[in-house]
């Protein structure tokens, strides 16, 4: 870990983060100090701790520090120094570990995550291990989609069918670390990297459908080279089916009257400058959308990563909120995303009003897909 770096107080990571511009407090330049002091082996309170943890690891900070100080791997560092300095965080963290060592989900399931798949969608792409491959590109769909977000992932299988992209699952696939990592229990997180390590060895190519997932391969498991994300591969087989011809981008709007809004994800953005993939999928299905004020590499995150659902709840959700308003402001009457923690937490953010719909961006290029990809 690189400690020399020179933060010269300019305050301009403050204004991009979304946990400061909704608190005023917990800023990045705050969590440097706490780690100055943990560097320093000098004690650190609870509140510090809390500071350190008040994150999404949204890389907002890091992408607007003029001295390119490696942000995020320092607030890494710290989790782990806390980790192993003050224990775990609090209970939540302790039983996420537990869920993922015991069942290979955060919520503690006993069922495997293809349970529940409509028949006839991909009976025929499982991997149960025993005969030879299907294919060498693996699928993998993550616990939020697995367990959580039930149609998004269902969309993005009938995807794959419906654009002949060839795939595996995963009979028993486990979680890829991230949560356990974000705790900062990065043994624990290693032990899990190294298996999943394994079990992806027989295959070419790993297609992540969740965004935290993608991130989590891409940064920290060896062969980075092999992980995609299913929006480049989606967005790379309408453009050929749009140059020949195959995809009528006008009748979608047709029909249309509600207001889209689309909002990026962090995880593939700023990291992995996956920002214009989407928007080329939503023109080429025909989907009239707006940008929300701060987007691309300068998006504001929703608030829900980097474990804020669990250490704080109530701030991730207001964070989500605070978006929302902004997508209310330009009249829009859906906020489409493909990140399933933004998801979750826009979906929380609206459910008392319900003023605005959260939609997947995989839900609209089903729909196309179904209606009017020409035979
Ligand atoms: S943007 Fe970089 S240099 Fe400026 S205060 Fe933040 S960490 Fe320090
Ligand atoms: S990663 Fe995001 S939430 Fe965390 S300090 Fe940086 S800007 Fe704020």
């Amino acid at each position: 870990m690189n400690f020399n770096y020179k933060c010269i107080e300019c305050r301009k990571c403050e204004e991009n983060c979304s946990i400061f511009i909704a608190t005023g407090k917990y800023g990045p330049l705050e969590k440097l100090k706490i780690i100055e002091d943990l560097h320093n082996d000098k004690k650190i309170n609870d509140e510090q701790i809390h500071t350190i943890f008040n994150c999404t690891k949204c890389e907002a900070c890091q992408n607007s520090c003029p001295q390119e100080i490696s942000l995020i791997e320092l607030f890494d560092w710290a989790r782990h120094k806390i980790k192993i300095t003050y224990g775990l965080r609090n209970e939540k963290q302790f039983y996420l570990i537990q869920n993922i060592l015991t069942s290979g989900n955060p919520f503690g399931s006993k069922e495997p995550r293809l349970k529940g798949i409509p028949s006839g969608i991909a009976e025929d792409k499982i991997d149960h291990d025993l005969e030879p491959l299907k294919s060498k590109t693996l699928l993998h769909l993550g616990c939020m989609l697995g367990y959580r977000l039930h149609s998004m992932r269902d969309d993005v299988l009938e995807i794959f069918n419906l654009l002949n992209i060839d795939y595996t699952l995963l009979e028993y696939e486990n979680c890829c670390g991230y949560f356990v990592w974000n705790t900062g229990d990065h043994e624990t997180a290693r032990e899990i990297m190294q298996k999943n390590t394994q079990d992806f060895e027989k295959y070419d190519k790993v297609i992540c459908a969740c965004a935290g997932c993608y991130t989590f391969y891409k940064e920290h498991y060896p062969n980075k080279e092999k992980f995609y994300h299913c929006i480049e591969l989606i967005d790379d087989v309408l453009m050929k089916l749009k140059k020949e011809g195959m995809l009528d981008s006008k009748k979608l709007n047709e029909k249309r009257t509600k207001s889209l809004v689309f909002h990026d994800s962090c995880h593939l953005t700023r990291p992995h400058n996956i920002i214009e993939a989407p928007r080329r999928t939503l023109n080429a299905i025909g989907l009239n959308f707006q940008d929300l004020p701060r987007s691309g590499a300068e998006g504001l995150c929703c608030g829900a990563d980097g474990g804020m659902r669990i250490i704080n709840p109530e701030l991730a959700v207001s964070i989500g909120r605070d978006r929302v308003k902004e997508a209310k402001k330009m009249k829009s009457d859906v906020i489409i995303t493909l990140c399933p923690f933004c998801i979750f937490n826009f979906r929380d953010a609206v459910s008392e009003e319900k003023v605005i719909e959260v939609e997947s961006l995989y839900h609209y290029v089903r729909n196309y897909l179904e209606l009017h990809l020409k035979k």
